[in-house]
């Protein structure tokens, strides 16, 4: 991609009034744009990490043992289903619209009041039964408290996944096998990296009428809404919703646990019965009874994701981008506006193309190398190519990585060893 063609303008100076690093780097480096509060466009360069994060939780949810089959539900719903579970009502954050002749309808928040009739239509037998459904779609919700940028907004992406099974045993290993799935996305997005500080923490919350608790995972930034508190031996979470007097950890007893804010980037249920019941949705068993069907339900935010990204990969001069999700691989700079210069830089562009390495190009005539610079780093890109006059002496480039501070002197026919994929 042409820089010079890039739909994109970048700020130099810090956005007045914003709560979080994310937002105010992602609107200054041109990769979102506010429509209003809570309400978000994403530019080219912002679609590219977008998509680049929904094809890694696409690929986990697709393959074992997360087994989901992907579909696409519909954002406008019947009143008549969000009554029959009560959360018409019950849910703040409902979006409720009307259409001609005043009927009602709701925009999809989370989707258990569609796909439960909808798996009614297929799930028959035990024999049906286990199965995963899952969708990578907009959903709305009227948050109050619209802010932090992409963090918290009212309009976003979502993955949302639906399990159904014969037994609540069945479920249990499903959701055992989900906790390490999620894990796995977090780390190949740059928000998890295990170890002693792992950034993103198993959070214990509040689970609802069907389990003791639900689980979260919490990601560390201090543009986080929640407080959390981490088990000082074990390293399991719990939310400060759910955290009582002196209690101990759940998991190893231990007493001394440190408060963090956090931001949680996915969250898991076990539903149990609670959206099978009202739709109905029964299965024969072995033994030729009719029984409930059991839920699961395990969510991630994309938007929120790619600003907690962000938050943690970061520093004064911009964004660093892991380069699982980044919008270009290498980013290509020729620093003097001279046809020697010009040439060169557009041989090792389409030597980077014909590798399939996606490349921003900066073929800017009218910017200064300071300012090309200054913006690569706000963009942050993982590798920087500069192809300037004293390189090209030695029928080399310089070659710096966004997350290192050093510089190496690279031949060009030596260039494609040390772009790493
Ligand atoms: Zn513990």
């Amino acid at each position: 991609m042409l820089q010079s063609h890039l739909f994109y303008k970048t700020s130099r100076d810090k956005l007045a009034g914003v709560e979080s690093v994310s937002h105010d780097l992602l609107v200054r480096a041109g990769f979102v744009d506010q429509l209003m509060a809570g309400v978000y466009t994403f530019l080219p360069l912002g679609i590219r990490v977008l998509k680049n994060i929904e094809n890694i939780i696409r690929q986990n949810m697709s393959a074992n043992p997360a087994n989901g089959q992907e579909v696409l539900m519909p954002v406008l719903q019947p009143k008549e289903n969000w009554q029959k579970t009560g959360r018409w009502e019950s849910l703040d954050v409902l979006f409720k619209i009307k259409g001609n002749g005043d009927k009602e309808y709701a925009l999809g928040p989370t989707h258990e009041e569609v796909v439960s009739p909808l798996a009614k239509k297929n799930i028959f037998s035990y024999k049906d039964l286990p199965i995963a459904l899952f969708q990578i779609q907009t959903k709305f919700r009227d948050e109050l408290r619209a802010k932090s940028g992409i963090l918290r907004t009212r309009e976003f992406l979502m993955k949302d996944l639906y399990s159904f099974h014969s037994t609540q045993e069945d479920l249990d290993k499903y959701y055992e096998k989900m906790l390490k799935v999620y894990f796995n996305i977090f780390k190949e997005c740059g928000v998890y990296k295990g170890g002693k500080n792992p950034m993103t923490y198993r959070t214990l919350s509040s689970g609802g009428s069907f389990s003791k608790y639900s689980d979260e995972f919490q990601t560390i930034t201090e543009a986080g809404e929640d407080i959390i508190y981490v088990c000082k031996k074990c390293q399991l979470a719990v939310n400060k919703e759910i955290k009582l007097e002196n209690s101990v950890c759940p998991n190893c007893k231990g007493s001394e646990s440190e408060e963090k804010k956090a931001v949680e980037v996915g969250n898991i249920f076990k539903l149990g019965t609670k959206y099978s019941l009202p739709f109905d949705l029964k299965f024969k068993d072995k033994d030729g009874t009719e029984k409930p069907v059991i839920m699961g339900c395990f969510g991630i935010g994309l938007g929120r994701l790619m600003g907690t990204i962000v938050e943690v990969n970061h520093d004064e001069k911009g964004i660093i981008w892991p380069k699982s999700v980044a919008p270009f691989l290498v980013h290509l700079i020729g620093v003097q506006d001279n046809k020697k210069i010009k040439t060169a830089a557009e041989k090792i562009y389409n030597i980077l193309q014909k590798e399939k390495i996606e490349v921003l190009y900066d073929d800017r005539q009218d910017k200064s190398a300071g300012e090309k610079f200054a913006e690569a780093d706000l963009i942050g890109i993982p590798y920087r190519i500069i192809v300037s006059e004293k390189t090209l002496k030695n029928n080399a480039v310089e070659v710096k990585e966004r997350d290192k501070n050093t510089v190496k002197l690279v031949k060009i026919n030596q260039l494609l060893k040390i772009i790493h994929v």
